[in-house]
């Protein structure tokens, strides 16, 4: 076996693929493959709870963790107690009632969780010295490792797929005491092959290999046009997934089992590219099930080219907020350069006009659900001598939430019809058909959705890493703020609220692409604090607190001055991060505007806005405002206050 010395860059290779070809037996093989990987993922969760249970009983016959041990309890005792109420309401009251609210409980386990995880590293550093302690956690590793070879022995699980497993554990299960959750089965899954020493892109389009197979296609297919370029990227993926002996029994043996797939190879694979692992995805879509290929591959010419982009310029701040505009665009950032350049980054009406799909899509479906399930659950009560079969399948039929379980009973009524049952049978048997329909409707305009935003994120950040030297955002935990009160809300009229516009807005990502983007072309990613950068006038230092967290123009009541808080907001993030000279960024505040560097490209889908220097803007007509929020009537500021 090779060693892996290469320094070659890795990356991964999404394909989608078709269902299966391959006869019920393998197809049986194959699922079971899934579940058996399913439960030696959960194999490995519980063995590792057990490593945990030895060292915490450790830790608890320590005296001097005593009084955090009692903090523990009473914090366990705490989220179960919280855990019995949220249950009382789930189980207590029916669908078709209208339920209390469980989530602001839910939010309090989530503090509490945090807290315990607090408490047990606490332990952790109070007894790490130790020697007791150490010899005994040695010997629960020990312990672990010896029942994870077995576990490993034991199991049904392919080679390739088992360590795969072990990997994403591992991963997983960082440092910790507390006990880890049991996923449940939902038949998703990954099946890999793990190719050992590597196996080189031309090996694998050969079809020789006993592992992967991809049948190959004609070189002249990526030089044609997209569609005919569609059509002829289509070919079939073989992976092992197991062995067949002399008899052509599934057992060990030299003739493989081969899971082949219809695959869209889209994108051309590098000539020099060693495929490292292979996984075939099944992910659960709606109610389908969507494959794919996942090819982790490396190759030298990943490498950037010596020099991949001119040397960036300058600093650009983006500051992250998010909120409708109107009912036309979400703004997501705002960005200021040292350049006295600026923009807005927008997600656009049509970008909205899609996510309002999937909300109608999801009320539609809802009230449909809720309407089916009032009737049957009237016929079901009214009904005398079920058979015990539907009788299971029906009931509580009341507290259902899921549609897989109106699914499900479809299925056990079809096989148990009552007499008189013909109008009901009929109507779920048509709620079904909808259901589904809609469902896959909704699962493809959500993935299209995101598709979009991602491809508008990714050009933008290419652009923002490619132009600039250092490129700053606020260090905010975004999940925090997603929860936070319902502040910033744009319009009230439509019931959207700041969580809304944040969901779809998506800028963590925004901001996770830049990063990567960032990395990509060897620029510095900054993160400053996020204190203050909105209530403080970048212009004269003025802080004051603002109540209306709407309002987008902000007039400073120290310098008379008024502009776009989002813009005062990106241009303190630039002064912040210490990347933009003094003199720099005296020139911003005095309107003048530093010689351009890079020429001024189209940043967002929309060109920046010109620079007009502060000064001009509070002028009787804010043009760039008016402009941007599309509205006739947009407020016009009178001067006010001196200008510089
Ligand atoms: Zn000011």
């Amino acid at each position: 076996m090779r060693r892996k010395t290469s320094d070659a860059p890795t990356r991964i290779y999404t394909f989608g693929c078709k269902p299966p070809q391959v006869s019920d037996e393998v197809f049986e093989y194959y699922e079971d493959q899934l579940w058996y990987s399913h439960r030696y993922a959960n194999t490995l969760i519980e063995l590792k709870n057990e490593q945990r249970e030895a060292m915490r009983a450790t830790r608890r016959a320590q005296p001097k963790a005593a009084p955090l041990f009692a903090e523990i309890d009473q914090l366990n005792a705490e989220i179960d107690k919280i855990y019995a109420e949220i249950r009382a309401i789930k189980d207590g009251t029916p669908v078709l009632e209208a339920r209390p609210k469980w989530e602001p409980l839910g939010k309090v386990v989530k503090s509490l969780k945090k807290k315990l995880i607090k408490k047990y590293s606490e332990v952790s550093k109070l007894t790490a010295s130790n020697p007791a302690v150490k010899a005994a956690d040695k010997e629960a590793y020990e312990t672990y490792w010896a029942r994870l070879k077995e576990a490993r022995a034991a199991t049904l699980t392919y080679w390739g797929t088992y360590t795969a497993r072990e990997k994403a554990a591992k991963e997983r299960f960082k440092a910790g005491l507390g006990p880890i959750k049991f996923k449940r089965y939902e038949r998703n899954g990954l099946l890999t092959m793990q190719l050992q020493g590597g196996l080189s892109v031309a090996e694998m389009f050969s079809g020789q290999d006993l592992r992967v197979q991809i049948d190959p296609i004609p070189d002249e297919v990526w030089s044609r046009g997209r569609n005919q370029r569609r059509k002829g990227c289509r070919t079939h993926v073989r992976m092992r997934v197991g062995s067949r002996n002399a008899k052509g029994e599934i057992a060990r043996g030299h003739t493989p089992i081969w899971i082949e797939l219809p695959l869209l190879l889209h994108r051309q694979l590098p000539e020099d590219g060693v495929v490292k692992w292979a996984h075939v995805k099944r992910e659960r879509h709606g109610h389908k099930f969507k494959y794919e290929l996942l090819l982790v591959i490396e190759a030298q010419s990943f490498k950037p080219a010596v020099s991949p982009a001119p040397a960036g310029k300058g600093t650009i701040g983006v500051d992250l907020g998010w909120r409708y505009q109107d009912d036309k665009a979400i703004r997501v950032a705002y960005w200021a350069d040292s350049f006295g350049q600026h923009g807005a980054v927008d997600l656009d009406a049509y970008m909205i006009g899609g996510f309002d799909v999937v909300r109608g899509l999801k009320k539609s479906r809802s009230e449909r659900q809720v309407k089916i399930q009032s009737d049957l659950d009237a016929f079901f009560r009214g009904a005398r001598k079920l058979p015990d079969a539907l009788k299971e399948a029906s009931a509580h039929l009341r507290l259902w939430g899921a549609p897989k379980r109106f699914y499900k009973l479809l299925n056990v009524w079809r096989e148990n019809r009552i007499k008189g049952d013909e109008d009901f049978f009929a109507a779920l048997e048509a709620w079904d058909q909808k259901d589904r329909h809609l469902d896959d409707w909704q699962a493809n305009q959500a993935r299209r959705n995101k598709n979009r935003r991602a491809d508008q994120y990714r050009k933008l950040t290419h652009l923002w890493a490619s132009t600039y030297a250092h490129v700053v955002f606020e260090d905010v935990d975004l999940t925090r703020l997603a929860r936070g009160p319902k502040t910033e809300s744009g319009n009230p009229s439509t019931g959207r609220t700041a969580r809304d516009a944040m969901k779809r807005a998506a800028p963590g990502h925004l901001r996770l692409l830049a990063k990567e983007m960032c990395d990509k072309f060897g620029r510095e990613f900054v993160k400053v604090p996020a204190a203050f950068t909105s209530r403080d006038c970048f212009f004269c230092g003025h802080s004051e607190p603002w109540e209306d967290r709407s309002e987008e123009v902000h007039r400073c009541a120290g310098c008379g001055r008024a502009y776009d808080r989002d813009h005062n907001a990106a241009l303190n993030i630039l002064r912040t991060s210490e990347r933009v000279p003094p003199e720099t960024l005296q020139m911003l505040a005095d309107g003048k505007l530093p010689k351009l560097q890079p020429k001024p490209k189209d940043f967002s889908r929309r060109r920046p806005d010109k620079y007009i220097p502060p000064f001009e803007r509070s002028q009787p007509q804010p043009k760039v405002l008016a402009k941007r929020r599309g509205t006739p009537t947009a407020p016009t500021i009178p001067a006010q206050g001196g200008t510089p």
